[in-house]
């Protein structure tokens, strides 16, 4: 639904992009992930034709955003990071201008608006003047600009940015219900964001897509050994100690404040079957073995990782 290949851009010396590429799939919600300055708003910028790029395609729905931008940007809501919302006007007022602009059809601009009103949850204040309301709703009319002509494709830039943790919960759950019916993309600086909203993650860095997938594949391919957790039921230093015989496990931490546990790493290259002696040792010395299990990195550890 969204195609992104080569795209370069440069802003005088600064190198914003370099060959930028990736694809969203129909009904995927992807997170952008990049700390700031990363390339984030200019690759979305680029995506919904407000600025051009130096080299590359982007194509929303099949039409490219150059060629055929009118037919691509049908396909399209965009939230910038900066909402285009005009705060001396109403809240229904402004939903019906952004309506106009998106040319929905006179006779289902109605509906339209109540429709929208009622998936953002702005019955309460749909009579008010935007720029009296509070960020978490202007953030929400901001969003109601960008579906009032049920786009197929939504782009989000920093959709919470400056939001209270109440405003942030909210908005992710929003976001979450259009995710059926769109193909989503938004930009955060913010991991948990991403591994709360996001089935997908595509991580920029200094420009350059440094890695894409579901959070579980990236995760996966980094992982550098196998990280395990195991819980016992009593006395986890001592059969740590007799784990700290085996070849092939490093990083033996125990823990025995209320509940026995130790983490260990398998590298990669070992034989798997390194966890039968695990479990023999556990159950043979009569620590009771009650969890034997996969530990995943962070999101937060793997972004760390990808860009020291
Ligand atoms: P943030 O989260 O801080 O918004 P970002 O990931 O969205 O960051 P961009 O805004 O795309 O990053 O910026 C990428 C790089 O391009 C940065 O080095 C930024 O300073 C630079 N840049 C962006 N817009 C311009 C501009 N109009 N003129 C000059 N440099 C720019």
């Amino acid at each position: 639904m969204i195609e992104v290949s080569g795209l370069t851009k440069s802003y005088g010396a600064i190198q914003a992009l370099t060959d930028v590429s990736f694809t969203v799939a129909k009904g995927q919600i992807v997170g952008f992930l990049g700390a700031n300055g990363a390339g984030k708003t200019t690759t979305m910028d680029i995506i919904c034709g407000c600025i051009g790029a130096d080299h590359g395609i982007a194509k929303i729905a099949g039409f490219d955003i150059t060629e055929a931008p009118i037919e691509a940007k049908r396909c399209l809501g965009y939230l910038p990071e900066v909402p285009p919302i005009h705060n001396e006007m109403r809240v229904d007022d402004y939903i019906k201008f952004a309506a106009e602009l998106h040319q929905v059809p006179k006779s289902l601009i109605n509906n339209r608006i109540d429709q929208t009103i009622q998936k953002l949850a702005l019955g309460e204040v749909r009579h008010r003047i935007i720029g009296n309301l509070s960020k978490g709703y202007r953030q929400r009319v901001g969003l109601a600009q960008a579906i009032v002509h049920e786009p197929k494709v939504l782009v989000l830039d920093e959709p919470t940015e400056g939001l209270d943790p109440n405003q942030i919960a909210q908005i992710r759950g929003l976001i979450r219900g259009l995710a059926g019916e769109h193909t989503i993309i938004l930009s955060s600086h913010i991991l948990s964001e991403v591994q709360n909203t996001c089935d997908h993650v595509i991580i920029i860095h200094k420009g350059r897509i440094i890695e894409q997938g579901t959070y579980d594949e990236i995760a996966e391919r980094l992982q550098t050994g196998h990280l395990y957790r195991l819980r016992v039921a009593k006395d986890a230093p001592t059969l740590a100690r007799s784990l700290s015989e085996l070849n092939s496990l490093s990083g033996i931490k125990a823990q025995s404040n209320g509940s026995e546990t130790i983490e260990f790493s398998v590298s990669s290259s070992a034989d798997e079957s390194v966890l039968d002696e695990v479990a023999k040792r556990t159950v043979g010395g009569g620590h009771g073995l009650r969890e034997l299990s996969l530990k995943m990195k962070s999101l937060e550890e793997v972004f760390f990782q990808l860009t020291k």
